[in-house]
């Protein structure tokens, strides 16, 4: 199983890629986390992330496409994976379609935590209050200011993908503003439904709701009759728009 969780900051991703991961014996793939561990240790890419972390935006793509590129090939991934923050953009996605393509490999679906955001600001804002009770390090990016830029890289950069696996038939949106039992039900529920867009082509719609090629003579006939008629009126509110402008607007605009 080979899934990504696409979402914005404390929507639950973490905690539900952690269930998905224990219950399908996979590992859980966290950029965020890798990202973190290189900033800790102080190597060449953590160098390179730790004011970009910092300021809430994002790592270039080549350099997080290059850590999940190696990571995918370690023996424990073997069997699958949960992506949890990658990809977050356009560029990514199609990075790590060539990836697992390269392998013969696909995936098998997205799911979009649908939440409000307004709750989410709250929702963070109260964990890191109780990580500061419990007397634990809270997140150098984990503050009301960065928190926003976070946000709007979400909703910039990382929310097209909503559209880019909708079109590949991927996505499955669940809402995140549940319990955290509802949200994994959620998603158990979701990954064993058939993806509706990709099995059933939806067919076109008709407004008369009767198929084509079916309507009758006299209604034929009567649509044509419409259609005259609303040319005809057209025409004429041109001609009256024309003489009832006002001279300079008969002017062509001038550009530049
Ligand atoms: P959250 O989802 O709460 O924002 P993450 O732990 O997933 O947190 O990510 C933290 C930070 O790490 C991001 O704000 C960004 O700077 C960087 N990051 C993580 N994953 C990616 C990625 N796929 N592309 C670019 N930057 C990333």
């Amino acid at each position: 199983m080979r899934l990504v969780l696409l979402g914005p900051p404390g929507a639950g991703k973490g905690t539900q890629a952690e269930k998905l991961g224990d219950r399908h014996g996979i590992p859980r793939l966290s950029t965020g986390d890798m990202l973190r561990a290189a900033v800790a240790e102080g190597t060449p890419i953590g160098l390179k992330a730790k004011d970009i972390m910092a300021r809430g935006e994002l790592v270039p793509d080549p350099v997080v496409i290059a850590i999940i590129a190696d990571r995918i090939k370690q023996p424990d991934a073997e069997k699958g994976f949960i992506l949890d923050g990658f990809p977050r953009t356009v560029a990514q996605a199609e990075a790590l379609e060539r990836l697992l393509a390269q392998r013969g490999l696909k995936l098998d679906g997205v799911i979009e935590f649908q939440v409000n955001e307004g709750i989410l600001v709250n929702r963070i804002d109260a964990r890191i209050g109780q990580m500061r009770a419990r007397g634990e390090p809270v997140r150098a990016d984990d503050n009301p200011d960065v928190l926003k830029q976070r946000l709007s890289a979400y909703r910039g950069q990382t929310a097209p993908l909503i559209d880019y696996y909708r079109a590949k038939g991927l996505l499955k949106p669940i809402d995140g503003m549940r319990t955290i039992e509802e949200v994994t039900e959620a998603i158990r529920r979701a990954l064993e439904a058939p993806e509706k867009a990709r099995t059933q082509p939806a067919a076109p719609r008709r407004k008369s709701g009767k198929a084509r090629g079916t309507r009758s003579k006299a209604s034929k006939a009567r649509k044509a009759a419409r259609s005259k008629r609303k040319s005809k009126r057209r025409a004429k509110t041109a001609k009256k728009a024309i003489k009832t402008r006002p001279k300079q607007a008969r002017k062509p605009a001038r550009r530049g």
